[in-house]
């Protein structure tokens, strides 16, 4: 028996459960956790049989005027003890309601949340209701919610997949104002938004809606990322560069990554759309300076160097939106990829797409060439996500794209191998 009991003891001390982070020293260490989406401090509360006003007390680095947020870590009481179960908010009905679709007596329901009687209002406050799942306080109508990254990271695709209640929701949310694109299959969906290189991060608050329910927000964790500093000298023709043509190519473009294909159009990973590299001369996000002027742009793609008529391919599936020479950008060639995310292919000497076409992973789109402003043979690549740039090697690197599909429970081909 006391065998027993030490297993079980060595167990809660080292198995990270309920995303617990298990405490190396008990004595000196309160426990902690990183919270998710769904750990309200309502539900931090129920979940830990703990007053919330004592948990916001412990964690005062949070803004106690806002949920705790997404992918930072928050400090129980030493005595935290999980217990399953299931918060009920006063909007799905009134406590009395909630213990007749439960078939718990009124007087049940009541000393299960610390009430003296069934019958006094408890306006807004929520109940707890016993049950094995995880407490969580999910946008109204969500049975689950997934961020792929947490916390995020600034420049980068971020994904979100869950389910619903309901089959084929309507799911509206912003990240900080930003729209995020959503597909839906049955009562599953996946969504995306982009923060350019530029976004100043911190703990933009996510802003959910399933359908008519009310709203639900929690702050998302931004971390902060290194990025390059390039300094770049033009002359000549680039330093001539019309401004006016500039500014009606971007607007053009503009114009069609804003249009979203309300479904993923691709079916495997994204692969990367040229094989004969000779080296990567600039990443996404590096800070620009031109003449000696200020850091007032950053680098929208990916540069490979190649040798001139070296082909490139389509990383992914989708439709051929643009094939043409441009004023900056010179033989491009922009895939739409649904769901909001374009790709670009620009600076090419031969261009070998329609618009209107749909390709496949490998299909040839042109080859590579410096023309539009460049100084030299190269392909930039770049990748968009509701009209912003984001990191296309970080993509790729995390798989979001079978990462959304796997939320809508489609099939992904995995990245083919490389080199
Ligand atoms: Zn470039």
């Amino acid at each position: 028996m006391r065998f027993c009991l030490l297993i079980l003891l060595l167990g809660s001390l080292f198995v990270i459960s309920d995303g617990r982070v298990a405490a190396q020293d008990t004595a000196s260490q309160p426990p902690a956790m990183v919270v998710q989406p769904g750990d309200t401090w309502a539900a931090l509360a129920l979940r830990f049989s703990v007053d919330a006003a004592e948990l916001q007390q412990l964690n005062s680095h949070m803004n106690r005027r806002r949920e705790p947020t997404i992918g930072r870590a928050i400090t129980l009481p030493p005595d935290a003890n999980s217990r399953p179960g299931l918060l009920i908010r006063s909007g799905d009905g009134g406590l009395v309601q909630t213990a007749a679709a439960n078939r718990l007596s009124p007087w049940t329901m009541a000393a299960l949340n610390g009430l003296a009687s069934p019958y006094r209002p408890s306006f807004h406050r929520p109940l707890y209701l016993p049950a094995d799942d995880l407490i969580r306080d999910l946008p109204p109508g969500m049975t689950s919610l997934e961020l792929s990254m947490m916390p995020a990271v600034t420049g980068q695709a971020l994904g979100l997949r869950g389910t619903t209640r309901t089959e084929q929701p309507t799911i509206t949310a912003q990240l900080d104002g930003l729209p995020i694109a959503f597909a839906t299959t049955g009562n599953r969906f996946a969504g995306v938004v982009g923060t350019g290189a530029f976004y100043t991060g911190g703990e933009p608050e996510l802003v959910m809606r399933v359908g008519d329910n009310p709203a639900w927000s929690q702050p998302w964790a931004f971390d902060e990322r290194e990025w390059e500093y390039q300094e770049l000298t033009l002359t000549g023709e680039a330093a001539q560069i019309d401004q006016q043509a500039r500014d009606e190519e971007r607007a053009r473009l503009r114009e069609l990554w804003t249009k979203i294909t309300p479904a993923p159009l691709w079916d495997a990973a994204f692969q990367t759309p040229i094989a004969d590299v000779l080296q990567v001369t600039a990443n996404y996000g590096a800070r620009r300076s031109y003449n000696g002027g200020p850091y007032l742009s950053y680098h929208e793609g990916v540069d490979f160097s190649a040798y001139g008529g070296t082909p490139v391919f389509a990383p992914a599936a989708g439709t051929v939106v643009l094939a043409e020479p441009l004023y900056v950008r010179g033989g491009a060639v922009i895939i739409d990829h649904g769901l909001g995310i374009y790709s670009g292919y620009y600076h090419l000497s031969a261009v070998h797409a329609t618009a209107g076409q749909t390709v496949r992973p490998g299909d040839l789109l042109g080859e590579v060439g410096t023309t539009g402003l460049s100084t030299g043979n190269h392909l930039h690549w770049d990748l968009l996500s509701n009209g912003i740039w984001v990191d296309a090697a970080a993509w790729q690197a995390q798989d979001l794209a079978c990462w959304l599909l796997a939320g809508l429970g489609a099939e992904c081909s995995p990245a083919a191998a490389t080199e």
